[in-house]
Order: structure tokens, then C-alpha cells, then sequence
């Protein structure tokens, strides 16, 4: 493998039409952090959520993780690499490319950190494709100097034996709470020439850090018996410094996500993210408020989800949603609230949420009787639930989901918790005529909960309760059922309870091909059995089965090093109050002056933050909305960019760009290039206007879609804006005079490859018929061609269709081997044949931009041209727009 850093569009080229989507790896996405160079010696760290760059983009942790690390770019570079889908992993074999991160391509193997956090069990084969695809070897003890440290975190490693073998180092915790001065450290420590061992032996040192023991081993360590979560108290009166990249592909989540509240105050015994977060802390509304304004203002988002636990016990929930939509509502924002529980979940704020949106509720009741809802500390009253389904039938909601599990620690598990769940449903649907979704998971008993120790039932068992919920409910109309399969539950629950064994199975599934398991589509459920028997063959009995089954009290549990601050004894005493069904109180503030319940959590360092010490505390952080100053540009216009105005007061004006699409853009879909330029035009400070209707959306057009890999020299965009009225004539002479200020800035909010070249105003303002689509006659193409030999095959070609394309009237020299032409709609076949797909097909090669093959030839669409109405001739489509 070579050691340079890796150029996709140059190295990879035309192989890259061969992958779906191949802008996942291409980068180039605005706000990205700069690329580095070879010989710079920075820290290297790459952060991965290790799952295909859609979701990966997503994550809330990572984009913190990548902000903090990057606000220290005098010590340290951190970009991001994500897993592959097969198809592009065989190309990477293929091509003897090893995987790159995004930013600079830096070949993994060249990294000195290698940093995954994992938020579900099921990445586990993916953070193995990326490091052996990175040319970085899989299992700790064949590393050796000059390789990657490999670190990993997360909700979802908090039992770190099962992937032991794979990783040097494991941060338990929250990563505000020390992981960037830890990587400092280590980048101080890389300066300093230190070996693999003095970096390996930092780390170990950590309070908040894991070392497999045979590393700890290896170095001569004693075992650390005890390693304590890392908690991040600051979390409410910290604005985070969020600046991570607009990804060029719609994300997953395609939201603006503002963290409201950390930890969750409910304590339901289930609940591993619960025990995770603790203690709760509420954000303060200042700095949340600052926070959406820069997730509107400044990255272009205009949807916005206020995330937590439980979103409905963040103190004053409905002044916040209030004030937000107060604030945003005129520039077209809207907040959603997940993870309302249903005792937060109060009538008012019901009433709130039902002015934004009305597709449907969703209830996590998790079991059906109240009293086993006491034994997993969670209540959901049956007539709370149906008060609420009544209050929103009449404000216009239409459906509503049902969450449920099967297999708690309740006394009848099992079946009787499926025949509670389908009476349960039916209930519902005496009571209302409303859609309803029910979902069944299978129960996993997590470490650090009170119910660790429990047992999980089997597939075959939950498989059987939920078969049961389905035939039950068949016949009931506007009732629909949906599952998780209990296949990834246990796989969830033995990757999630295994003790270091369990890497044998994750190292033996990944071999045989097992990859993106989380993705029904990708997931091999034939492998896993297969790795599964031959774990049993080999280890004998029911070897992997006993990692599901119940534990006794005395019996160590694999992560017993692990504290993650809540006491043992407490959690013990949390299990037997399940057994009696009682309720422990919730977190409250008056608890933490002589708190009750006492986990162990609260005290001198750490304590739940709620509504007394957000009003005691008499901090004003940031601006508000109004004070929002935004950038030279945007000063210097200020008239035509109101933040707020009256849409009566409004003018609605159309702006012709013309723009090139060059470089990685060139696989940028075009919806994605739309959302890019609506975004910019966002950001810099327009009022983009909106379409009418339910679904709102920037009212754009765009020149028609090019092939994928095909360049675009003067492609054309027409977007509408809104500027105060009487000002059109100042407007134009600002846009004119400024023409250069106006790109820039519009060009600094874009993806690498897409430029805005000229921004004017269109003559024909007033004239709604004048777009794009209606306007088009013709293109104007370029094709190069590599060699003579492809020039005159394809001139061959070419002459097979006299009438349906003509050379362009500025046609270029044969020598160049280039062909100038004009493609125009309906030609003679009365159809609109494009060239460019005769000659893939009639060359057999692809078109790309750049390729270091010599079978290859570029296109390239010139110009869009329209009909003069006067004299039937063809001219510059922007000029009539
Ligand atoms: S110590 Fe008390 S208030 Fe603090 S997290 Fe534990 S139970 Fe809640």
C-alpha cells in the first residue's frame, strides 16, 4: 500500500459509477474542516460512527466530538471516516485503495487515532471493515508501532469484553467530560516523539479509560480494577461549539438537532440510556435558544428536533416551544419534540405540537398492566393514554403508535405479557376510531440497570409472543403490527453481555462476510446462525445461550470493572423492588439536597439540574434571536434582509443564477445540489420564498438533471426571494455592485464543486410562465474524448443521427479530439435523444471528469438555450427567464 493520501476522484474515477451513491465518498461537503497535507505532523484522528455515511452524518455525539476536537487544530486534524457498503468495499479490494478519511484522504493506516463511537451493538462487523479496509490490522495484539491507536465509546460499550480483542483503548463515558484534553495529551506526547508504549500507557492511566487486559498485560500494567464514567455536569451552561459538515447526501435525520436535557430524571429500570446519562441535566433555555438560532441562521436548517430522553420533562417545555416558535415560526421552522412520556406528556403540550404538526403520537407504554408498569418503574396509566388519544382526535391527529416488550422481568413473562398487549390494543380501539401502530421488541437486560442480571427470552420464545400480538390483531381494522426480529435482539444481547469470548463470534461473522447488520437488507441471519453453532461446537453446550441467561447475585458479571457511578447495592435494590412492583420516586432537585433514592450519582461534583437551579442561577448566556448579527455581507444589505417581516410588507422577487458543476459535484444528486443552493441562499441572509400547501418547500428550479459524473459549465437556477417592498430598485444596484461580495459569500455555503458564477434579477419578474421547464428548447454540449481512435468512433456514431443533433456553431478542432454540439428537444425522431447515453453505450466506457485510464472521454453540458418568441431563434435561456 502506498502512503500518500488518497484523491477519490483521481484515484477511484469512473470505478465509482460502479457503487451506489457514490457521493458518500467523495467529501467535499461546506463546513468540512481543510484538508492537510502529507507532511503536516499533526495529531491524526479520525472519528467514525461506524455505519454507512447517511446515518453516520446523523449522529449527535459525533458532530460534538469533530467540533471539540477541531476548535484545537494547532495540535490536532480530526476528520471522518465512515463504513462502507459492500459494493464499495469490493472496489476498494479491487483497486488496492485503502479506506480514507472524507477531509484530507488520509489512508487510515497513516492515522495515529482511530476513534469509533458506537451507539448500537450492531456495528460491531462495520468497525471491523473500516479498520481492515484502512490497512489497519483488526485485533489489538497484531498492532505494532507506527499503527493507529483504535479507540472506541458510546452508549453501546459500556461492557467492553466482547471487543477486547479489537481495540487499544475504551473511554467510558461522556466525551465532554476530558476526551479532547485526553487527545491533546496524546498529540503533546506524539510531538514529543513518545513510542506506541508511552502513548498506550497515557492512556491506560485515565480514570474514564478501559485497556483490554491482555494489553494491559503487555506492557507490564497492573489489571485496573475500576474504571468510573466520565460525566459532563457543565452540560447546561455549556454552549457547544457545533461546527460539523452540511452533508452532501440528505442525512437520515435530515434535522437540525438542538440537545435539550441530558439524562432523564424517571429512572425506569429498563432503561440502560437512563442509567448511562445520569444525573438529569436541563440545558439552559438561553443557550439552547442560541442554539437553534445557529442551526437556522447559520447552518440553513429548518426543521429543528429538541432531543433528550424525555423530551416533556425538560422544565418549562412549553414556554421553550413557545418562545422557539415565536421566534421562527415566520421563517418557516418547525420543532419537534421525540420521547414524550406520557406523565410529561401534558394536554397544553399536546395543544402545542398539534399547531405544527398532526400525523401522529407515539406512546412508549412498554407493558400493558399497571402494575407490572410499577415493576419497571414506568407508569402509564390506561386512562391517561386514552384522555390524551381523545384530546387529539378532536385537534386533528390521525394515528397513533404503540411501543411495547416482550420479555420484562415481570411475573408472567412471555406469553401473558402478548395476550395483556393485544387486550391492551383492543381497548384503544373500542375507545377510538384512529389508526394504530403497534411495534414489539424483545426485552434485552442491559448492563448497569437493575435488571442485568435477568434473563432474555429466547427467539423462538419472543418469536412466539409476537406471532401471538399479530394473529391476535389481524382483524382489526387500523391496526397494524411491526416488530423488531428477535434474531437482533439476541445478537443485541449477547454482543451487549458477552464476556472476551464473544469476539470469536464477532471475528468469525465478519470473515465469513457479515456486514451493516443493523440493515435488514445487508443482514445474513444464515451466517450468524452458522458463527453461533460453531461457537456452541467449539466451546460446548450451549455456550453463547448462557450469555442470555439469568445471572445469580453472587455471580461476577463480565463488566464488573466497569462503575458507571450508580451503586451496585442500589441497583440490587432497585431489582427487588421490581420483584414487589414498587415505584422508586423520580429525580427531583429537592431529592438532591438529601436525596432518598440515593444511586450514588449526586453530590460534591455531580447533581441533576432542573428547574430551581436554572431560575437561581442568574446567568444570561448569549444572544437572543433578535440580537442575531450576521456577516459583513449581510450588514452591509441589512434593508433587503429583514429576519423577520410581515409577508404583507414583502415583495417576492426572482433571481436567475447561473452556476457550474465541477469536481466531486459532479455526483451530487440533483435534489441534494437543490437543498445545497436553497441553504446557501439561507445562510448569506435571503428570505427564500416558499411553495403554498401542507409540505412548504423553497420555491427553486434547476436546470434538468445531468448524468451522474458529467460536468456542468453554465447550468442555470432560478430562485424566488423575498425582499421588502419599494426596495427592488436598491436591491438590484446592491446586487450589482456588490456582484462579487454576494458570490463569495453564496460560494463559501456551498459544496466543493458547486459555484455560483452571476446572480441578477429577472426582467421578467411578474411572468410565472417563464421557467425553466417551460423555456428549454436545446443544450449545447462538449464531449473530449481521450484518444483519436474513441474521437472517430464516436463521430461514427454520430453520424447515424443527421437530424436529431447538429455540431454547435463554435465546434473546436479535430486535433483536440473534441465534439461541440447542439442537442435539441424533440429532435426529428420526435423524441429527445441524448448523446451523451448513446455514446456510453455506443463507446462502452463511462464519461467522467477525471480518470488516469486512457479509455475514457468527459462531457460536459455548455449552455441551456431557449426559442426567441420574436423570431423563432435560439438564445441564452437565462436572458428570457
Ligand atoms: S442520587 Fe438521587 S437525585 Fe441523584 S441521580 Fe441518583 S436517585 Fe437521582
Amino acid at each position: 500500500m502506498n502512503k500518500r493520501f488518497i484523491e477519490p476522484m483521481q484515484d477511484i474515477g469512473t470505478a465509482l459509477f460502479q457503487v451506489q451513491k457514490p457521493a458518500r465518498y467523495v467529501g467535499g461537503e461546506c463546513g468540512a474542516a481543510p484538508p492537510l497535507g502529507p507532511e503536516d505532523s499533526r495529531l491524526r484522528i479520525a472519528i467514525s460512527f461506524p455505519d454507512l455515511y447517511e446515518i453516520g452524518m446523523s449522529n449527535n455525539a459525533l458532530r460534538i466530538i469533530y467540533s471539540m476536537l477541531n476548535e484545537r487544530r494547532n495540535v490536532l486534524a480530526c476528520e471522518r471516516v465512515f463504513a462502507p457498503a459492500p459494493d464499495f468495499e469490493q472496489l476498494l479490494i479491487q483497486k488496492n485503495i485503502p479506506l480514507y478519511t472524507l477531509e484530507s484522504g488520509i489512508p487510515l493506516f497513516d492515522l495515529d487515532i482511530l476513534a469509533f463511537t458506537m451507539g448500537y451493538e450492531l456495528l460491531a462487523t462495520n468497525m471491523l471493515t473500516i479498520m481492515e479496509r484502512g490497512g489497519v490490522p483488526i485485533e489489538t495484539a497484531r498492532r505494532g508501532e507506527g499503527d493507529p491507536i483504535v479507540i472506541a465509546g458510546g452508549p453501546a460499550i459500556t461492557n467492553p469484553l466482547p471487543f477486547a480483542r479489537f481495540l487499544d483503548a475504551v473511554w467510558i463515558g461522556e466525551a465532554e467530560a476530558g476526551f479532547v484534553d485526553l487527545v491533546i495529551g496524546l498529540a503533546e506526547l506524539k510531538k514529543s516523539g513518545a513510542s506506541r508504549r508511552d502513548t498506550l500507557i497515557l492512556l491506560a492511566e485515565h480514570p474514564s479509560v478501559w485497556i483490554p487486559p491482555s494489553l494491559e498485560k503487555s506492557l507490564g500494567l497492573p489489571h485496573k480494577k475500576h474504571v468510573v464514567r466520565a460525566i459532563f455536569q457543565d452540560f447546561y451552561r455549556t454552549e457547544p461549539v457545533l461546527r460539523f459538515p452540511y452533508p452532501v447526501l440528505s442525512p437520515v435525520h435530515a434535522h437540525g438537532s438542538v440537545e435539550i436535557m441530558r439524562g432523564c430524571p424517571n429512572g425506569c429500570r429498563f432503561c440502560h440510556a437512563g442509567y448511562f446519562y445520569r444525573p438529569q441535566r436541563s440545558k439552559y433555555p438561553e443557550i439552547i435558544k442560541k442554539e437553534v438560532e445557529n442551526l437556522i441562521l447559520r447552518q440553513g436548517y429548518k426543521e429543528i428536533t429538541l432531543s433528550s430522553l424525555s423530551s416533556g420533562d425538560y422544565p418549562g417545555i412549553i414556554e421553550l416551544f413557545d418562545d422557539l416558535n415565536t421566534a421562527w415560526s415566520k421563517h418557516k421552522v418547525s420543532f419537534q419534540l421525540p420521547s414524550l412520556k406520557v406523565d410529561s406528556f401534558t394536554l397544553p403540550l399536546l395543544e402545542k405540537i398539534s399547531e405544527v404538526r398532526k400525523s401522529g403520537l407515539t406512546f412508549a407504554v412498554e407493558t400493558a398492566l399497571e402494575s407490572w408498569q410499577c415493576a419497571i418503574n414506568k407508569q402509564v396509566p390506561f386512562e391517561k393514554i386514552a384522555a390524551i388519544l381523545h384530546e387529539a382526535k378532536t385537534k386533528g391527529f390521525k394515528s397513533a403508535k404503540f411501543y411495547f416488550m416482550v420479555g420484562l422481568p415481570v411475573p408472567e413473562k412471555g406469553m401473558k405479557e402478548a395476550q395483556e398487549i393485544v387486550d391492551y390494543i383492543e381497548r384503544i380501539a373500542d375507545l377510538e376510531r384512529i389508526s394504530i401502530h403497534v411495534n414489539v421488541g424483545t426485552f434485552i437486560p442491559k448492563p448497569h440497570t437493575p435488571f442485568e442480571r435477568e434473563a432474555q427470552l429466547s427467539e423462538e420464545e419472543a418469536l412466539e409472543c409476537i406471532q401471538y400480538i399479530r394473529r391476535s390483531l389481524k382483524y382489526r381494522k387500523n391496526i397494524e403490527v411491526s416488530y423488531h426480529p428477535p434474531f437482533l435482539s439476541v445478537l443485541e444481547g449477547l454482543l451487549s453481555r458477552g464476556d472476551e469470548s464473544v469476539a470469536d463470534i464477532i471475528f468469525d461473522a465478519y470473515s465469513k462476510g457479515a456486514r451493516l447488520d443493523a440493515w435488514d437488507e445487508h443482514m445474513d441471519r444464515d451466517l450468524w446462525r452458522e458463527v453461533l453453532t460453531r461457537f456452541d461446537e467449539k466451546r460446548g453446550g450451549a455456550a453463547w445461550q448462557s450469555f442470555l441467561a439469568e445471572k445469580g447475585e453472587g455471580e461476577p458479571l463480565p463488566w464488573r470493572g466497569i462503575s458507571l457511578k450508580v451503586a451496585s447495592r442500589w441497583l440490587q435494590r432497585e431489582r427487588e423492588r421490581a420483584q414487589e412492583k414498587k415505584l422508586t420516586s423520580i429525580c427531583t432537585e429537592k431529592c438532591t439536597e438529601k436525596c432518598t433514592e440515593k444511586c450514588g450519582i449526586c453530590g460534591h461534583f455531580y447533581s441533576i439540574v432542573s428547574k430551581s437551579i436554572l431560575n437561581k442561577e442568574e446567568k444570561h448566556i448569549g444572544l437572543s434571536a433578535s440580537d442575531y448579527v450576521g456577516s459583513d455581507f449581510r450588514i452591509a444589505g441589512r434593508e433587503f434582509f429583514p429576519d423577520s417581516a410581515a409577508e404583507a410588507n414583502m415583495l417576492e422577487v426572482k433571481l436567475i443564477a447561473v452556476w457550474s458543476k465541477k469536481g466531486p459535484a459532479v455526483l451530487y444528486p440533483l435534489h441534494d445540489v437543490a437543498r445545497s443552493f436553497s441553504r446557501a441562499f439561507h445562510v448569506t441572509g435571503y428570505q427564500v420564498s416558499f411553495t403554498r400547501g401542507f409540505n412548504p418547500q423553497p420555491r427553486l428550479e434547476l436546470s434538468p438533471p445531468l448524468p451522474l459524473g458529467v460536468e456542468g459549465e453554465n447550468e442555470l437556477l432560478l430562485i424566488w426571494i423575498n425582499i421588502p417592498k419599494n426596495s427592488l430598485g436598491g436591491f438590484e444596484k446592491f446586487i450589482l455592485e456588490r456582484q462579487n461580495d454576494v458570490l463569495s459569500l453564496l460560494n463559501n455555503n456551498l459544496a466543493k464543486g458547486l459555484t455560483v458564477k452571476s446572480l441578477g434579477i429577472s426582467r421578467f419578474n411578474d411572468d410565472r410562465k417563464r421557467t425553466i421547464g417551460a423555456l428549454l428548447k436545446a443544450t449545447v454540449w462538449k464531449y473530449r474524448f481521450a484518444t483519436k481512435e474513441l474521437y472517430i468512433k464516436a463521430n461514427t456514431i454520430l453520424a447515424e443521427y443527421p437530424n436529431d443533433f447538429s455540431l454547435a456553431w463554435n465546434d473546436t478542432a479535430m486535433a483536440q479530439n473534441e465534439i461541440d454540439l447542439v442537442e435539441k428537444f424533440s429532435g426529428a425522431s420526435g423524441k429527445t435523444l441524448s448523446f451523451y447515453k448513446i455514446l456510453k453505450s455506443g463507446l462502452a466506457v463511462e464519461a467522467f471528469v477525471s480518470d488516469a485510464t486512457e479509455n475514457y472521454f468527459k462531457a460536459e453540458r455548455i449552455d441551456c438555450y431557449g426559442v426567441l418568441e420574436d423570431n423563432g431563434g435560439y438564445t441564452k435561456l437565462r436572458d428570457i427567464l
